[in-house]
């Protein structure tokens, strides 16, 4: 079932979005990007007369509740962005009363799921070494079960819209789905479009094919580096772990970022790129700084030839013109942390050649795909953003998606 193919006239529908928004001392929205991410499904379901309950999660109150992270202080945000009044259920696991009076039209805003341990259902308040603690997470299941099914229990049909937590198997992203037939729920236009992003770049690939994985450690992108080895045609890898596969080649890198304990790792990650006749490139050239600080002196030296007392903060000029060619000659791309130090100007020169390149590209035909937090902000601050094909709004659950991971949140609809 899909959203534009559901009747929601008459029918009440509880929908997961992600409204986990940064809030100031005062409790005033900083960013409201993923409250506006979620409008086009809920006016969507309102236009066509159907009731709206809406739950979300925000930050990490651990099963407790915390004021602080109320829901209700985003109530006139989410009903200026609907554009009508927007009702609030102080106990999300108490609402059955306010989710049955409500009409074609209007709208509820559960409290924070998170106030609930059920919500994540992990057992609290118990050390996982603690013998019992089998039989508490079991209970929890339980309980997250009943949870969920409260949830439920408000509406005719669920819709998930939140992808920053497609990765999570909670009551609200996946547990309750169980209770709905296969005909009653379905994914947002958020997640659908995630969806096909992901699918872009792992399943529907138009060649040549060039992932760009950048940041500071090799061994938080080993499972997506290893995956995407089976399916580019060009693997750039820059930032900070340039300097772990140079050194890991005898390199010298002066007091650049390494990761000691995974000098084998990039060896095998070379060997495998190899084998499978993946063109894999790194920064040949370095952008050297005596300091972790802006106002450092710099100079450009070989990746692999960095004096002692010198460390490595950006790809050099050689380099951006390696990754331009295979970036600009690209039908695909995927582009995933930054090639250098981008918090400062100074050091952001390789990150946004490579955002050129990547717009330059994607004039010429090619699909991009943008995801994570550094590589989306530099984007947005060259206002790029509508010159890429797809900015991803999930961190975690779109790198757990490109390692080939299953997302619990989709595959509880799609089941
Ligand atoms: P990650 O969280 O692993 O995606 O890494 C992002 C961080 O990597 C950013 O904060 C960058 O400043 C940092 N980074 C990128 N290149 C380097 C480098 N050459 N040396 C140190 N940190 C880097």
């Amino acid at each position: 079932m899909t959203i534009n193919e559901y009747a929601f006239g008459g029918k009440k529908a509880i929908v997961r979005v992600d409204f986990n928004v940064p809030l100031d001392d005062n409790g005033r929205i900083t960013d409201d990007t993923r409250i506006r991410g979620a409008v086009p499904t809920l006016k969507k379901i309102l236009n066509d007369g159907g009731a709206l309950i809406i739950m979300s999660h925000m930050g990490k109150p651990k099963g407790k509740v915390n004021g602080k992270l109320s829901l209700r202080q985003i109530v006139p945000a989410v009903s200026e962005a609907l554009g009508v009044p927007v009702q609030f259920a102080a106990d999300c696991a108490k609402a059955a009363a306010e989710a049955a009076a409500l009409k074609s039209g209007e709208v509820l805003l559960l409290e924070n799921l998170r106030f609930y341990p059920e919500e994540e259902g992990k057992p609290v308040g118990i050390d996982k070494a603690d013998p019992a603690y089998e039989e508490a997470k079991k209970a929890m299941k339980a309980s997250q079960k009943e949870f969920a099914k409260t949830l439920a229990s408000y509406a005719d049909c669920y819709v998930n819209d939140a992808f920053g937590t497609a990765h999570r198997k909670h009551a609200s992203t996946a547990v309750i789905a169980d209770y709905f037939d296969k005909d009653n729920k379905m994914l947002g236009y958020l997640m659908e479009k995630e969806v096909q992003a992901v699918e872009n770049v792992l399943n529907n690939i138009r060649r040549p094919f060039t992932a760009i994985m950048g940041g500071s450690k090799v061994s938080t992108k080993i499972g997506i580096i290893t995956n995407l080895l089976n399916k580019v045609d060009n693997l750039v890898i820059c930032g900070g772990m340039t300097y772990t596969f140079m050194k890991a080649q005898g390199g010298k890198i002066g007091d650049s970022l390494c990761e000691d304990e995974q000098l084998q790792l990039a060896l095998d990650i070379l060997a495998q790129a190899k084998e499978k006749g993946v063109n894999l490139l790194l920064a040949k050239d370095t952008v050297a700084a005596n300091r972790f600080a802006e106002d450092a002196d710099t100079q450009i030296c070989p990746s692999s030839a960095i004096p002692d007392g010198w460390m490595g903060m950006d790809i050099g000029p050689a380099s951006r013109e390696l990754f331009a060619e295979a970036i600009e000659n690209a039908k695909t791309i995927l582009w995933n942390g930054p090639a250098g130090v981008f918090e400062m100007d100074k050091f952001a020169k390789g990150s946004e050649a490579i955002a050129h390149s990547i717009a330059k590209a994607t004039s010429n035909g090619a699909y991009s795909l943008i995801g994570g937090g550094d590589s989306v902000a530099c984007i947005n601050k060259l206002h790029l953003a509508d010159q890429v094909s797809y900015i991803s709004t999930g961190g975690g659950a779109l790198l757990e998606a490109i390692e080939g991971k299953e997302l619990p949140g989709v595959a509880a609809i799609c089941k």
